[in-house]
């Protein structure tokens, strides 16, 4: 019997085979489309009892062209009576054949508050699948040894809706899940952390534990990970701040003050033993580096990589990142969403702003709105018409619909992709923006990509002053006549002392929208001149602190680009920390 667990234990811990996951990832998308209808069929045979689907009259057919006939394109706020009667406790087939027993709250930066969505264990296989897939194409190029993962993880708040079903991020249900920590193993990606950290309830204390537990095991390190490049960055500015005390930590083996969880406590004095060798080699290497530079591989010599999300709204991050992780390679993470993965990054190498995703035609069903066309059926009123994963063009931008395994049927996601290229015959897309994003006031449309293109323009202004931009968002001011464009930054030095250069971003930020729409509207001052609000320092830390708060996932967190009435909070927060304000003089 107990020969038997231990077999059973030593199957479970087999380290991933990286030809075999590659081989059967280039089977799958040799014949993408074929692939697709057996998905589909997959899902519609599965979740055939639904209501959601037997109202629609399919009436048992499985085929594409049935299913784009008879069931519509939805939003999720279509879907929002569904997913309440399952919350609150319906445990008839409503959305899948099985009942949802779990729920994922989307990070919920965009709209200004969480979306719920279902979440099941086929889900939980597809990101397994999706994470599996990645990591053979990494380790194919970077294989990691035995060792160990930092990953900066964190659990959300987790609560009972009121039907009783378990709620919390997406992030945090796959956490939760057993064979997570199994499928690390098979990764050789063990997180350092204990358990207790990661599912701790206050995320400051778990940051904090999480660099003490790299820091303590420095040399195993082999890769450093975090799902956006936006939790990896506030890591590394964290330890700025509390390097001195986590080095005192390993000096006396003693856990500061600071950290009052009593399971934490427990769990990291554990680890956690009087190390002054190691405090005065760790405090030598951070006394030598300059302005932190390179300071990833100085703290953990055996990082092959970094590994998380690099891409879209991520991309502001990333010199920042570049900057902590000197010669050791970045490596962007797949993309997907709480409603399910979509595509993983089968080009590691490639660095962050070329990466694309080859979509894996396995793990859903997916359709694409193509944009070019649909300005008119919008005007029109008229349903656009979607195309198939592998009638996609390259060059084209489209919109993504997801029909997923667990009971989203042609669901708009909301993104803006553009095709790259094929992987045999998947296509490879690279993630363009969100598209409600919009900064808009009459003829005018920016997105949160014109919007990201423009600050950087205006980061080179100030990165002549040696400074850099912590964060920004956006807002669109019609309390003024006429209305007009506010860009909230915060920056890393004193406000005061580079007037001249905040200036001077004002009128750059303000050029550097190149939307024709724009333009026409400034010069005719049908768009009053945009104005920069610049913050007071930690005001990103106190948005942070407010998305917590509601439940969001310290590791998902994406900053709002653009923060309308309708986010009364964060508005109030962006508002109330105004240090300096600047208007544009640029279409003078
Ligand atoms: P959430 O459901 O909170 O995890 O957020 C999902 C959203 O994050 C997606 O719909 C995308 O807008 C964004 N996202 C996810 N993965 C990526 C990626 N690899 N690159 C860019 N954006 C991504």
């Amino acid at each position: 019997m107990e020969a038997k667990l231990i077999v059973r234990m030593l199957e479970k811990m087999e380290i991933i085979d990286v030809n075999q996951m590659i081989e059967e990832f280039e089977s799958t998308t040799k014949d993408a489309g074929r692939v697709q209808r057996e998905t589909l069929k997959k899902i519609l045979e599965e979740n055939g009892s639904a209501e959601y689907l037997q109202n629609l009259g399919l009436n048992g057919s499985t085929d594409p062209e049935s299913f784009k006939a008879c069931v519509p394109l939805v939003t999720h706020q279509d879907l929002e009576p569904y997913i309440h009667r399952i919350t609150d406790g319906d445990t008839s087939p409503i959305l899948t054949g099985k009942a949802i027993t779990t729920i994922s709250l989307s990070s919920g930066t965009t709209q200004g508050k969480p979306k719920l969505v279902p979440f099941n264990d086929e889900l939980m296989e597809t990101t397994m699948q999706i994470f599996r897939t990645s990591f053979a194409f990494r380790n194919r190029e970077f294989p990691v040894g035995n060792g160990k993962a930092l990953q900066f993880i964190y659990s959300s708040k987790q609560f009972k809706t009121k039907g009783g079903l378990n709620a919390g991020t997406a992030t945090t249900n796959v956490y939760r899940s057993s064979q997570f920590k199994e499928e690390m193993k098979g990764m050789q990606s063990q997180y350092c952390s204990p358990d207790e950290v990661i599912f701790g309830p206050d995320f400051h204390q778990s940051l904090y534990c999480h660099l003490l537990c790299g820091l303590i095991f420095r040399g195993e390190i082999q890769s450093v990970f975090s799902p956006f490049a936006h939790s990896l960055v506030h890591a590394f500015r964290t330890f700025e701040l509390v390097w001195e005390e986590l080095c005192a930590d390993i000096r006396e083996g003693e856990l500061s003050c600071r950290i009052t969880v009593p399971s934490i406590r427990t769990a990291m004095s554990k680890i956690l033993k009087p190390d002054p060798e190691s405090a005065d080699l760790i405090h030598k290497k951070c006394s030598g580096l300059s302005n932190w530079y390179g300071l990833i591989p100085e703290l953990f010599p055996n990082a092959k990589y970094i590994y998380g999300i690099m891409t879209g709204s991520m991309e502001p991050y990333l010199k920042k990142l570049r900057h902590y992780a000197g010669d050791v390679p970045l490596m962007s993470a797949d993309y997907g969403s709480s409603e399910g993965w979509i595509g993983a990054n089968v080009n590691p190498t490639l660095p962050p702003e070329l990466v694309t995703f080859a979509v894996l035609p396995n793990i859903g069903y997916f359709e694409f709105i193509p944009l070019s066309e649909n300005v008119e059926e919008q005007v029109l009123g008229i349903e656009p018409k979607p195309v198939g994963l592998t009638e996609v063009k390259v060059g084209e931008e489209y919109e993504i619909v997801v029909t997923n395994v667990a009971g989203l049927y042609r669901y708009r996601l909301g993104d803006v992709v553009k095709i790259m290229g094929f992987h045999n015959s998947t296509p490879e897309l690279k993630f363009v923006c969100r598209r409600n994003l919009m900064l808009n006031i009459n003829i005018d449309k920016n997105t949160e990509k014109d919007l990201q293109l423009s600050v950087e323009e205006a980061t080179k202004v100030l990165a002549e002053e040696k400074l850099e931009v912590v964060d920004f968002t956006s807002h669109v001011d019609l309390s003024t006549d006429p209305g007009h464009y506010v860009i909230f930054w915060e920056i890393s030095g004193e406000v005061h002392l580079h007037e001249e250069a905040l200036q001077e971003c004002c009128n750059c930020l303000d050029r550097s929208f190149l939307d024709a729409g724009y333009i026409g509207s400034r010069k005719v001052n049908a768009i009053g001149p945009l104005e920069l609000r610049v913050l007071q320092k930690g005001t990103f830390q106190k948005i942070l602190d407010h998305y917590l708060g509601l439940g969001a996932a310290g590791s998902q967190f994406k900053t709002p680009r653009c923060v309308s009435l309708a986010n009364n909070t964060v508005l109030q927060i962006l508002c109330n920390n105004v240090a300096k304000n600047y208007f544009s003089t640029a279409f003078r």
